[in-house]
């Protein structure tokens, strides 16, 4: 039945889902009624109880179940194991030698993986609201190289997966169609290897490397600005792959338009496929993130220390990793278990107690669920009370909580700072009034205060 219910899944979604989620899942039969599901680790067991419970008691349902059960089991690492536990460091550093044969670690078997970061896979790429859109253009770019969107134009913040995203189709595409040539090269390597091509004479290799591959990987190309010789060697690799339909994905720390220095030609290319960006992780996302990231190195660690990592932790994933891996490190040389108190020491000489950062995002959120309304609602404009008093507690818990301006806040909310101020003046005035809404301000300030008192 198994294959049936594979049929119907495949039916009901679209090609890149199936091959993410349901390649990989493992039929462990019917126990006690229940079709029982192996999937690879717990994060893909809360994403298909998210996502696809219902389709499954569908698809059993649609084969004559009458009561379909289904349950998903974490199946022991087999693979992974290869990988982990010591993560690898991240991709190999750029060829200074120009197109000369590479060093390739031992690692790596393919001759495409020699650049790729083993562990920059999208099993290891948690999806959250921040960058399901450039997760979702990278994988229809994987599932068809040079047809979906070409060029790929990735952007945002250091630290937020950009090259993790790249490798990761570079990794895709290495696994589904072995037959392809990828490069992988940082915009200050293609710039040495240039330079090194012209001082060697060997511009012929030179183009022959980057102009014969299918999928090329060019990270941070905001260092284009202002080199023009090599804006102009790029924009011809550029236009060889593109009119051979070749896939070229870039990345950036900002959009094309906001690239200084950069040709209007080559601008102008990097607009004609998809741009898309990538935020900073929300509360749950962090959390998602430090979750797969313990489970992978085999560290058992309560949840809610690596709640409380998150809560410290907003801005980049790099530091959220290095985050838990100073936590782990602390609590084993002192040979102590995990628990919020030693992670708190392990992380005060990072952060200060009064630094612990609350973003604006999270308060909302906070508020909003507290309040059972979307977060965007309690935003929104709506000037009904069941809005307004969600919407002037949320701006006074940030005020309080965080160390954002008046004219921030009010930006956040699309208002203005007198707005905030009032609302400020307005929760102050009713603490100690009005219980109900005391108690609502006290219990959101315990919530995302939680890291404050550990122990
Ligand atoms: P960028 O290129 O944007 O500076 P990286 O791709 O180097 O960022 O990511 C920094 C670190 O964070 C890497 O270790 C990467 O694996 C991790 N990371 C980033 N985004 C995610 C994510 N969504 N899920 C899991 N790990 C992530
Ligand atoms: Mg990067």
């Amino acid at each position: 039945i198994w294959a049936d219910v594979l049929g119907y899944v495949r039916k009901n979604i679209s090609e890149v889902e199936y091959h993410t989620w349901f390649a990989p899942v493992k039929n462990l039969g019917v126990q006690e009624g229940s079709l029982v599901l192996g999937v690879r680790n717990s994060f893909a067991q809360e994403w298909f109880r998210k996502h696809y419970l219902e389709l499954l008691e569908d698809a059993l349902r649609s084969l004559g179940a009458q009561n379909p059960q289904v349950s998903f089991q974490v199946l022991p690492a087999v693979q992974e194991a290869m990988i982990l536990p010591q993560d690898p460091p991240p991709a190999p550093p750029p060829a200074r030698s120009g197109p000369g044969p590479r060093q390739a670690p031992a690692a790596f078997p393919a001759e495409n993986r020699k650049s790729l970061n083993p562990k920059y896979t999208f099993e290891n790429f948690v999806v959250g609201p921040n960058n399901n859109l450039a997760h979702a253009a990278a994988l229809a770019v994987a599932e068809s190289p040079g047809k979906a969107y070409n060029p790929l134009f990735i952007y945002g913040d250091v630290g937020l997966g950009k090259t993790h995203l790249m490798h990761a189709v570079g990794h895709y595409i290495t696994e589904r169609f072995p037959e392809k040539r990828i490069e992988y090269v940082s915009t200050e390597s293609f710039t040495n290897d240039l330079i090194n091509a012209i001082r060697d004479d060997k511009m012929t290799q030179f183009r022959n490397r980057y102009r014969s591959v299918d999928l090329l990987l060019v990270d941070d190309i905001q260092f284009l600005a202002g080199k023009e010789r090599t804006q102009e060697e790029f924009f011809h690799t550029f236009n060889a792959l593109y009119e051979n339909h070749k896939q070229i994905i870039l990345s950036s720390d900002r959009p094309p338009k906001d690239i200084q220095t950069l040709e209007g030609r080559l601008r102008s290319r990097f607009e004609w496929g998809l741009i898309t960006d990538i935020q900073s992780p929300e509360y749950e996302t962090r959390v998602a993130i430090l979750k797969m990231n313990a489970e992978h190195n085999r560290i058992d660690i309560p949840q809610e220390v690596l709640e409380l990592i998150a809560r410290q932790v907003t801005s980049n994933i790099r530091e959220l990793e290095g985050a838990l891996m100073r936590v782990v490190a602390f609590s084993s040389l002192n040979s102590v278990p995990f628990s919020r108190a030693v992670a708190a020491k392990a992380l005060s000489n990072v952060f200060a107690p009064q630094e612990i950062k609350v973003e604006m995002m999270d308060v909302l959120r906070a508020t909003a669920a507290h309040f059972n309304m979307p977060p965007d609602v309690v935003r929104g404009s709506g000037r009904v009370r069941e809005v307004v008093v969600p919407r002037q507690v949320a701006m006074y818990l940030i005020r309080e909580l965080t160390s954002h301006s008046l004219p921030e806040i009010g930006q956040f909310f699309g208002r203005d700072h007198s707005t905030v101020m009032h609302a400020v003046s307005k929760v102050t005035e009713q603490l100690g009034r009005d219980a109900e809404l005391t108690a609502s301000v006290d219990a959101l300030r315990r919530q995302m205060q939680a890291v404050d008192d550990p122990e």
